[in-house]
């Protein structure tokens, strides 16, 4: 089992647009639909504009198996051949980014894209697990304000946190997440929680407590869930058994033998692309805003240049540093590693300036 390194070749990122329906509130002040899709192409008319783009998903059908199928079902095969990958949701707030992540709990009967990611690896684990060793770890933390903040807490002192509203977020006692980087540039998190998991149930109990955990937070602080980017991450190592048949539960961390792959996705909600508006009193939440756009630009920035096939040829920096998020996603961003960026837009008419924005920063990272 070797990662294949030649076939970093056609380009490494996806770019699809999500057209989510008009909803509730936006029907209620009458607004209408001003995003125009163009049959059979994947293009997207707004205004005078329009963008094509590799995929582009309206709201009728089933957009999100479609999505599923065409966008991450290669990533998530990727993996068990050793290729990191990262899933990214771009756009506004109430845009749909949660919603097309299936980062939330409170959309009980939606199946976004993290639970289906997380139904076809184990699926697919199932079908290999006599002849290969698995160990999955998931870690989910949330960077808001250049600052990683764990999502997942499994001591005790933190369920009481929990409870009273403020989890994970102020452990006084708890030391910041440290990104760092190892020698093979493998970049790890220093102080999350990685959480071992064997079924899909306690894979989908992580990323439920991290959501809630997430919301709870939210609500008492001002809404940052809509300010943070959110990362849930799948770490899959594989070991090929020696004598098939034989359960081995060894450690497989320090197996480095070509018989060894480890690789991981991450599944990123991002924060809200809408731009910081100076709101006169409220210094603090341009600040919020501004750390925020620092991770959006360097993003930006990090997937254009990926994209740019000349530069990339002579060797141009890419701006990796620029930003946590970028640093945390720099060994799943480019080389051999698979990106999707879905970009999450309303189709409503209020929503026009936000959404060309998005339309043009989409349009950039193609
Ligand atoms: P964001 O995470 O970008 O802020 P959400 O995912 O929370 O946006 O979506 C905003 C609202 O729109 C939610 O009420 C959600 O249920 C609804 N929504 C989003 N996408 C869709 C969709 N494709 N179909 C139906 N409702 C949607
Ligand atoms: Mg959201």
């Amino acid at each position: 089992m070797e990662a294949n390194n030649s076939s970093g070749e056609d380009c490494c990122v996806k770019v699809a647009v999500h057209i989510r329906p008009l909803i509730g509130d936006e029907k209620l002040q009458g607004c209408k639909d001003c995003v125009t899709l163009v049959p059979g192409k994947p293009q997207v008319q707004i205004g005078t504009h329009s963008f094509t783009f590799d995929h582009v998903y309206g709201s009728t059908g089933s957009p999100s198996t479609a999505m599923y199928e065409e966008c991450v079902a290669p990533l998530v095969e990727g993996l068990f051949q050793g290729y990191n990958a990262t899933v990214l949701a771009y756009g506004q707030t109430g845009s749909g980014k949660t919603y097309t992540m299936g980062t939330s709990m409170k959309d009980g009967s939606h199946t976004g894209l993290i639970p289906r990611v997380m139904n076809a690896l184990f699926t697919k684990i199932e079908t290999l697990k006599h002849e290969i060793e698995f160990q999955l770890n998931v870690s989910f933390i949330e960077i808001h304000k250049e600052e990683v903040r764990d999502l997942i807490d499994s001591s005790s002192a933190n369920k009481q946190e929990l409870a009273n509203g403020h989890a994970g977020r102020t452990s006084p006692g708890k030391p910041p997440i440290q990104i760092r980087e190892t020698s093979n540039g493998v970049i790890t998190l220093a102080g999350s929680t990685e959480c071992s998991v064997k079924t899909l149930k306690e894979m989908s109990d992580c990323l439920e407590q991290g959501s809630l955990n997430r919301a709870t937070g939210s609500t008492n602080m001002n809404n940052q869930s809509s300010r943070s980017h959110a990362i849930f991450t799948i770490t899959m190592e594989q070991m090929r058994k020696l004598h098939p048949g034989n359960s081995n539960d060894g450690n497989l961390n320090d197996c480095m033998t070509e018989d060894y792959l480890c690789a991981k996705l991450h599944l990123v909600d991002l924060a809200g692309s809408e731009r910081a508006k100076r709101t006169g009193s409220d210094g603090l939440r341009f600040k919020e805003g501004v750390h925020i756009n620092k991770g959006l630009l360097a993003l930006g920035n990090v997937i254009s240049a990926l994209g740019d096939e000349k530069k990339r040829k002579e060797g141009l920096h890419v701006p990796y540093r620029d930003s946590k998020l970028t640093r945390l996603l720099q060994d799943s961003l480019g080389g051999n590693s698979r990106t999707v960026m879905i970009a999450c837009i309303s189709p409503a008419d209020i929503n026009a300036e936000e959404t060309l924005n998005t339309l043009k920063y989409a349009n950039r990272a193609r």
